[in-house]
């Protein structure tokens, strides 16, 4: 099927030159982008099988989220203001006691506020990979769904409880990757996702990137997260937990590493080195009191970084406008310099730098001829859009993902003039809030 996105305002095509268009269509086949020009120059052969008006619209890609946990959005606004370890002992003791149902709740929750933000490809990690797998995809949503892996508990005096066998986890994950790995028409990736110190032991961390290896799947962990791991990890192995990462063979181009919040010097070189990539999540971080990542430095060696808004539990939004403008200021404050982290860098990060960091930049990330059609509009008649010449800026320090009127997975159009499409969204809403609700009142 063929679909025209007409006479667009501007395209931010995040191409190589940065291009921004004017006044430009954007053609797409079969799933792809095959031609972007002036109307009247476009492949006129092509018969058109549906036309999206672009006049007062903005063109971006499509966001790309990298790093969350999707069931979370069920326990939004629940446990705001606890430090990460109480919180994950609270957030631990609440998941168990989630029924499938509730989980799948909070799985459409985010996947329907991600998509109607904007946000065109999710990295996911989860446990219930069977339940996501089953929920996310059928939205119309690319995704990158992490399967959880974890062998141990910390337990007080920095111990650490075994919890499961090392083999079982990497056959688990070896099962899914099976199961899940370039599914759905190619939208559903699986990676291996040991959930990083101190819930995955070093044999873990080792086994499962020797594992993932062999058969060809990628590798997401949580590092340097909180300013009490780096302790207990020194504590415990007597490194830092990047070096630690290094240690087991576990570093390399496959990998995205979440956080990376307290680095000493030596493990943005490692990052670096092993080339690496590195999720950041401004608003978790900030919120859960964990500090800064040294973005600005990793950026600086070259490592690619994306941005992603982590679970709804310690967010607590998944609008990745929010986390550009967060991104962008949060730096600026803290090295006390407003010429860092510009608009321009950020918007690369939420775009074709997340494209690079989970190793998809040649199919998603810029609008460009022979990439997915993978695409979101933004209405721009608006008084924050003004004027448009400066679209760049509006869009990382004005723009929230309520202006997304229009998303496109694959050429496939699943948020229409602020709809999700295939979706009863009103009833939908009232029945996870009162199952929500049940739940909350049931723990007091
Ligand atoms: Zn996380």
């Amino acid at each position: 099927l063929a679909l025209l996105l007409k006479d667009i305002h501007r395209v931010v095509t995040m191409d190589k030159q940065r291009r921004i268009l004017e006044d430009t269509s954007i053609l797409v086949d079969n799933g792809a982008i095959v031609d972007v020009g002036p109307y009247s120059e476009l492949l006129r052969t092509r018969k058109v099988d549906e036309v999206i008006e672009g006049k007062d619209r903005v063109a971006i890609p499509g966001l790309i989220d990298v790093h969350g946990h999707s069931t979370q959005s069920a326990l939004r606004g629940v446990f705001d203001e606890i430090p990460l370890m109480p919180w994950l002992t609270v957030m631990a003791e609440a998941e168990s006691r989630m029924s499938e149902e509730l989980l799948k709740i909070g799985i459409q929750l985010s996947f329907m506020e991600k998509l109607h933000s904007g946000v065109t490809t999710s990295v996911d990690m989860e446990g219930c990979v069977d339940l996501v797998a089953a929920v996310a995809p059928p939205m119309g949503t690319r995704l990158v769904l992490a399967g959880i892996l974890s062998d141990t508990e910390e337990v007080p005096y920095s111990g650490l409880k075994r919890t499961s066998s090392v083999d079982d986890e990497v056959k688990k994950a070896g099962t899914w990757y099976e199961k899940y790995n370039s599914t759905c028409d190619g939208r559903l990736s699986f990676w291996f996702g040991p959930v990083g110190f101190p819930a995955s032991s070093p044999e873990l961390l080792r086994a499962s990137a020797a594992e993932a290896r062999r058969i060809g799947a990628r590798l997401h962990t949580h590092a340097a997260e909180g300013w009490i791991t780096p302790e207990l990890c020194k504590r415990k192995h007597g490194m830092r937990e990047v070096e630690l990462l290094e240690e087991v063979g576990f570093l390399g181009p496959d990998v995205l590493l979440a956080h990376c919040v307290q680095l000493a010097k030596r493990e943005v070189y490692l990052i670096s080195k092993y080339r690496s990539a590195v999720a950041h999540c401004p608003s978790s971080n900030s919120k859960l009191g964990h500090g800064v990542t040294p973005v600005t430095q990793l950026l600086w060696q070259s490592v690619p970084v994306g941005i992603g808004t982590d679970g709804a539990a310690s967010n607590n939004s998944q609008d990745m406008f929010v986390e550009m403008k967060m991104a962008a200021m949060i730096q600026k404050a803290i090295l006390r310099n407003a010429c860092v982290m510009p608009a321009r860098t950020v918007l690369e990060m939420a775009t074709i730098r997340g494209a690079e960091a989970i190793g998809m930049a040649d199919k998603i990330g810029s609008i460009e001829v022979g990439k997915r059609a993978d695409i979101a509009l933004i209405g721009c008649r608006k008084p924050h859009m003004i004027p448009t010449s400066r679209i760049e800026s509006h869009l990382v320090y004005n723009c929230s993902g309520r202006d997304v009127d229009t998303a496109m997975v694959d050429g496939k159009t699943i948020v229409r003039e602020g709809r999700l499409l295939g979706m009863d969204e009103e009833s939908f809403l009232e029945r996870a809030n009162g199952k929500i609700t049940e739940f909350l009142e049931s723990r007091r």
